[in-house]
């Protein structure tokens, strides 16, 4: 994140008393809360009534192999190739299918 930015989130979140838990991993959200894994072992936290993800992501291209030497040209692009945003995906399938 950029040093801008961050700064201003972090303020914003120290102004609305926002409690950011460190090295915590959720592990199952249910109507009874959210059971995280914390250093200090399983934790059950509550009080919220909405959860917003905000997770990074990874590719998902199982195809890529499963397709080798079975097809004459394979291209890997867009979010296959590495997750961003849509704008790159469609710049990368312009390209790719120009250059066919
Ligand atoms: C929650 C979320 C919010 C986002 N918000 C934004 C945003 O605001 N602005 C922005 O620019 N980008 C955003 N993105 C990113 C954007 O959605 C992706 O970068 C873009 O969709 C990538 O396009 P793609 O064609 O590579 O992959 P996708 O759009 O994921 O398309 C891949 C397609 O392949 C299909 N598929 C997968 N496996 C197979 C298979 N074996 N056989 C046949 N079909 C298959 C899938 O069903 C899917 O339809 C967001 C992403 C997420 C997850």
């Amino acid at each position: 994140m950029p040093s801008a930015i961050k700064y201003f989130a972090m303020k914003s979140l120290a102004d609305y008393n926002v409690k950011i838990l460190k090295n915590t991993k959720v592990i199952e959200v249910s109507k009874d809360g959210a059971l995280c894994e914390t250093p200090e072992g399983k934790k059950l936290i509550h009080g919220f009534d909405m959860v917003v993800q905000a997770i990074g992501s990874k590719s998902h291209n199982s195809l890529e192999e499963k397709l080798k030497g079975k097809v004459p040209a394979l291209f890997v692009i867009g979010d296959a190739a590495e997750p961003r945003r849509a704008v790159e995906a469609i710049e990368e399938a312009v390209a790719t299918a120009l250059a066919l």
